[in-house]
């Protein structure tokens, strides 16, 4: 688990180059900054950690793209001691992003083989977030309210008990399309049962699968 000057200065010029991209949440970025990206990709591929593209984590799943991490982080308005709620753990990086933001991070992950990875490796690079196999589509009920909720897979919809397990005030950030494109939007909830919502721009991830579609 070696994080060595190479890595750090790769990591110091893919923030220089997310800050050109236009991310401006400093804090955002000293946490992209602060997160071993190279730890969460095979070591075979390690050179290609530091660019800003996505990058398969196997179960035909991806580490999402370093520029929509923190275009999402961004979006969520993380204050320190926020109770975040993120559906779609995948390799565990953005919840680490999130952790390094001093978030408390509960995060979903329906695919077993991912849990148990992420659930193995974080606590060794020293990230404890609260991790839960299961369907991101229902949340998590036993913990809820959450501050935020950050969605890191394409959804068809917005999930209504998504929208029910945020506090008042608190924001919901969820990419909605189909399979190929989807328009990230971020929910503000106004009040009881009342949202503002707001978008920003088309993305591609990969989807939110439902339980049907478990196997
Ligand atoms: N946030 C991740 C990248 C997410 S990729 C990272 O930082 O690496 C999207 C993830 O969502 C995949 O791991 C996929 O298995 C998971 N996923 C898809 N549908 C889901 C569902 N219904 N509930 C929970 N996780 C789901």
């Amino acid at each position: 688990m070696i994080d060595n000057y190479k890595h750090k200065g790769l990591r110091k010029r893919l923030v220089d180059s997310l800050r050109a991209k236009g991310i401006v949440s400093e804090a955002v970025l000293k946490a992209i900054n602060s997160v071993p990206r190279h730890l969460f990709i095979d070591n075979a591929f390690e050179s290609l950690a530091y660019r800003d593209k996505p990058f398969p984590i196997g179960c035909s799943q991806t580490i999402s793209q370093p520029y929509t991490v923190a275009f999402q982080s961004e979006l969520l308005d993380v204050v320190k001691g926020d109770k975040v709620l993120e559906i779609g753990t995948g390799s565990g990086y953005q919840a680490c992003v999130l952790l390094e933001l001093g978030a408390k991070v509960f995060t979903i992950e329906r695919h077993k083989q991912l849990f148990n990875t992420a659930r193995i490796f974080l606590p060794k690079i020293k990230y404890k977030p609260k991790l839960f196999h299961g369907d991101g589509y229902l949340g998590l009920p036993t913990f809820a309210p959450f501050d935020k909720i950050l969605v890191t897979a394409g959804a068809p919809f917005i999930p209504e008990a998504l929208k029910e397990q945020l506090k008042v005030g608190g924001i919901l950030v969820i990419p909605v399309g189909n399979a190929e494109n989807q328009v990230m939007t971020k929910l503000i909830k106004t009040g009881e049962t009342e949202y503002s919502k707001k978008e920003y721009g088309d993305f591609s991830f990969v989807p939110l699968l439902d339980e049907r579609s478990w196997g």
